[in-house]
């Protein structure tokens, strides 16, 4: 079996421009829903049955140079496609699959019957219950993009280069490299996502953070979705 691949989310370079966002609707042919301004650049609120990935945009304090300061911090959130993933473990009717040649963790939408077990399961909340049609929603990794030999649509979208495809090994040492790079001026900056025992054998989607995770929405999985 060949080796899967991973995308890395640069969060050093992401703009917050939404490509990401727009594309995958665009790609998947998901409709534009109705939403309101909450007092936040992120818009929608949230993931839903249409929205299957959003860049998370949060404002917070942040100590820099001896003095607090206000920071906007934004990432890409969508599924991780995890090695081992809890979703696929709880689903009632395995209407959930890995496929081991890209890594995708893709939903059966004829065998899903919306129980909604992975809804609660997942860590990062991340499935979501179509409630009219009965269906659980989320990111498939664009497998078919992939299969085509082209990266999903997402990443290829990226103008700021935040986002990378590639084979597993490289892009988990990609992410170490641009850690080794960003660490002089972000000391707190970590890799999210490659520890295997950590993060369900590894993600599919690891991040490069310049700040502490919780500044992005991101906390260990054990404590994700509590
Ligand atoms: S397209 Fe790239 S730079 Fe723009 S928001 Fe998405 S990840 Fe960030
Ligand atoms: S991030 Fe959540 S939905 Fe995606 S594969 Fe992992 S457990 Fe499943
Ligand atoms: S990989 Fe494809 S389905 Fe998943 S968020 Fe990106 S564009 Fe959407």
């Amino acid at each position: 079996m060949s080796e899967p691949y991973a995308v890395l989310v640069d969060v050093s370079k992401c703009t917050g421009c939404r490509g990401c966002q727009v594309a995958c609707k665009q790609w998947n042919d998901l409709s534009a829903g109705r939403s309101t301004q909450t007092g936040t650049y992120q818009n929608p609120k949230g993931l839903n049955p249409t929205t299957w990935n959003l860049v998370l945009f949060n404002e917070d304090f942040i100590e820099k140079d001896g003095e607090k300061q206000v920071r906007s911090f934004f990432r890409l959130h969508k599924c991780m496609h995890c090695t081992e993933p809890v979703c696929l473990d709880v689903c009632p009717s395995q209407a959930i699959y890995r496929d081991g040649e890209t890594g995708a963790v893709v939903i059966d939408q004829e065998k899903c019957d919306g129980v909604g077990a992975c809804v609660e399961a997942c860590p990062w909340d991340i499935p979501q219950l179509d409630v009219m049609n009965r269906k659980s929603t989320k990111c498939n990794f664009c497998i078919e993009r992939i299969r085509d030999n082209k990266k999903p649509a997402c990443v290829n979208t990226c103008v700021g280069n935040a986002l990378i495809f590639g084979k597993r090994s490289a892009i988990y040492a990609m992410a170490e490299e641009r850690l080794e790079a960003l660490k002089p001026k972000y000391p707190d900056a970590s890799v999210y996502g490659t520890d295997k025992e950590a993060f369900f054998g590894g993600l599919t989607d690891v991040y490069v953070l310049p700040e502490k995770p919780h500044y992005y929405g991101l906390e260990m999985p054990s404590m994700a979705g509590a």
